[in-house]
């Protein structure tokens, strides 16, 4: 084009006005308006602007981009639109729930956390990280569901009970063995928990027992906010409870506390409480390693049934529910105030 003839420059107020009259798809106020966008900078026939597309499916957004090129467009002197988006990455938090040994109820435990604190009012996802023995599509009632993958990440399987989750369950067929080890253990982990999890806030991550590969991972490269220690009352399950503590001390994870599952068992006929694995073991335990304890969880028949049957204690109209409600408000507490 020859000098002096290139078309005049957009008038900015034009372009914002163009802008402003996209609707945020949340808000449904204009781009501006809602935050979205800053006016955009005009230079040259292009026009580039900063989109904020928090919160905003990758279908959403393209709707957008579409949207407001075509408003610009129309903006005399506009001949080029450039559009930059950002999101504001999620601070999500872990909670591991782990326990020294199998067997103590750490699956049941995670799994009624999950629904308790989504009942609480918080937007929790879990992760299964028992790779080798996943438990929780049964618990929460999601077995043979398979995650969709977008954008290479896995979606996490909807539960009847508000929380998302993900377990290698998912991705293998029911009885197939899981023979990973270390790094694979650990990618499998990363998978899971790098995955799609939306609105998430909190991610409860149930993990395998004891204190193997998926643990050193879990430590290392996902930093858990704080663990949840699951512990019966038995001296032989506190001593390894107290391994598990141990290693996220050492690897600087904050114990949220320890909770005594199976305590008390009351009987169905005459009502007499009694204590098939000891009383109190898992308080004067968590004293003794000084970390809070977090309650006790009874031994009870309808817990295991119902867990059986994917219906959770914890949720609404669940019998058994308040243990874990109780649990589930003592870590909305941590969480608000962690320990320095
Ligand atoms: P872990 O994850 O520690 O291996 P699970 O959560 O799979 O343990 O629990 C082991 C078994 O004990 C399951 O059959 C479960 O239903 C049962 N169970 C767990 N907690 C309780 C409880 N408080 N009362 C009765 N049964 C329970």
């Amino acid at each position: 084009m020859a000098q002096g003839m290139s078309t005049p420059e957009a008038d900015p107020q034009a372009a914002a006005a163009a802008l402003d009259s996209v609707a945020d798809p949340l808000t449904g106020k204009g781009l501006i308006a809602a935050g979205r966008a800053a006016p955009p900078r005009i230079s040259e026939g292009k026009a580039s602007l900063i989109l904020d597309v928090t919160g905003l499916s990758g279908e959403a957004r393209a709707q957008l981009e579409r949207a407001i090129r075509a408003a610009m467009i129309g903006v005399p002197g506009v001949q080029d639109v450039r559009i930059a988006m950002t999101a504001e990455k999620k601070a999500r938090r872990l909670i591991a729930v782990g326990s020294g040994k199998g067997g103590v109820g750490k699956s049941t435990v995670a799994a009624n956390l999950a629904v308790a604190l989504t009942r609480l009012g918080a937007k929790v996802g879990l992760v299964d990280a028992d790779i080798h023995g996943p438990s929780q599509p049964r618990l929460l009632a999601t077995e043979g569901q398979r995650p969709e993958a977008r954008d290479k990440k896995l979606l996490p399987v909807e539960s009847p009970y508000g929380v998302p989750m993900l377990s290698m369950g998912h991705l293998v067929k029911p009885g197939q063995a899981i023979a990973w080890r270390g790094p694979m253990a650990g990618n499998a982990l990363g998978q899971l928990i790098d995955a799609d999890w939306g609105e998430a806030e909190l991610l409860v991550v149930d993990l395998p027992p004891g204190t193997g590969d998926v643990h050193l991972s879990m430590v290392q490269k996902h930093k858990p906010a704080g663990a949840v220690i699951v512990s019966t009352p038995q001296d032989l399950a506190l001593i390894d409870a107290a391994r598990a503590v141990d290693l996220f001390r050492q690897s600087t994870v904050p114990i949220i506390g320890l909770v005594e599952n199976m305590a008390g068992y009351q009987c169905p006929h005459c009502g007499e409480v009694s204590d098939p694995f000891g009383a109190g073991g898992a308080e004067a335990a968590a004293s003794a390693l000084g970390v809070p304890f977090l309650g006790r969880i009874p031994l009870e028949i309808a817990i295991r049934r119902d867990s059986d049957a994917g219906k959770p204690p914890a949720a609404e109209g669940g019998a058994y529910a308040q243990p874990f409600l109780d649990l589930a408000g003592q870590v909305m507490l941590w969480l608000k105030q962690p320990p320095a």
